[in-house]
């Protein structure tokens, strides 16, 4: 089990040109959340709710990796059994960064996948719209596919492996979050030692119960949370 879990958000992956959600009023480039990431959405707003996706989705292709993601993509390499990484987004910047499949969690989906709505197979679509991908239906079944997303109000099966990692680690390091979908304050009264990294004080995180703050750009901050992640590894 590994001593370090980090968590990050959509603040992680700002710096490289996606908008967050809450630093644009509770909008994603301009969608009421509600609209387009709620449990129901494919049903009553099937049209926009995929409009929405592929324009995400097509965003993607030209965005790149920023240091952040780089150097956690390092610290995995050379601590690999000894820190998890899990992340809310569904972007692909951590991989495009040169992490592997297998060496993050995406707690909240995948952007680049679509997901069977009956037989629930996963596709890879890469940056195409759905319906460039057999007319949006399933090559298995032909049932509808729908983005590889967990929606508000939607089961999150990962989060199972979050609540593993939450149990058996040491430090939890928290980057680019608000803290309004994953409750981080709780997580770091679990773990011994726990650091945060987001631009400002989130009303819906209680900074006090982490060992340690960085307000600033996780660009800037993730140098000194590498230095903290490996020195703590090093006391070890
Ligand atoms: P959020 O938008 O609610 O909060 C963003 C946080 O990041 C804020 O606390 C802000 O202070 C911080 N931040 C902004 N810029 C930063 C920077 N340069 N450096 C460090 N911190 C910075 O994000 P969230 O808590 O991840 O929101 C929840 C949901 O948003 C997630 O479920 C996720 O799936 C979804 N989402 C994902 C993406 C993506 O994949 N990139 C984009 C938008 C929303």
């Amino acid at each position: 089990m590994s001593k370090v879990l980090i968590l990050s958000g959509a603040g992680i992956s700002a710096e490289s040109g996606i908008t967050t959600f809450r630093d644009s009023d509770g909008l994603w480039e301009n969608h009421r959340i509600e609209d387009v990431c709620t449990a129901g959405c494919l049903e009553t707003n099937g049209e926009a709710t995929h409009k929405f996706y592929d324009a995400r989705r097509q965003d993607l292709q030209d965005k790149e990796a920023n240091y952040a993601h780089k150097l956690i993509v390092e610290l995995k390499h050379k601590y690999p059994d000894k820190i998890t990484v899990m992340t809310q987004n569904v972007d692909d910047l951590f991989e495009k960064a040169g992490m592997k499949e297998d060496e993050i969690i995406h707690l909240h989906g995948f952007l680049t996948q679509l997901r069977c709505t009956v037989c629930e197979n996963i596709y890879d679509i890469g940056y195409k719209k759905h319906n460039e991908y057999h007319n949006g239906n399933c090559p298995n079944c032909g049932a509808e596919l729908r983005p590889n997303i967990v929606f508000f109000g939607e089961a999150a099966p990962e989060y199972d492996k979050l609540t593993l990692a939450l149990n058996s680690c040491e430090l939890i390091v928290v980057i680019g979050t608000s803290g309004n979908v994953l409750d981080v304050t709780y997580f770091a009264q679990l773990t011994d030692r726990s650091i945060l990294n987001n631009l400002e004080p989130s009303p819906a995180i209680d900074d006090s119960y982490f060992t340690k703050a960085y307000y600033a750009k996780a660009t800037q901050a993730i140098a000194y949370i590498a230095e903290d992640i490996e020195e703590f590894l090093n006391d070890f």
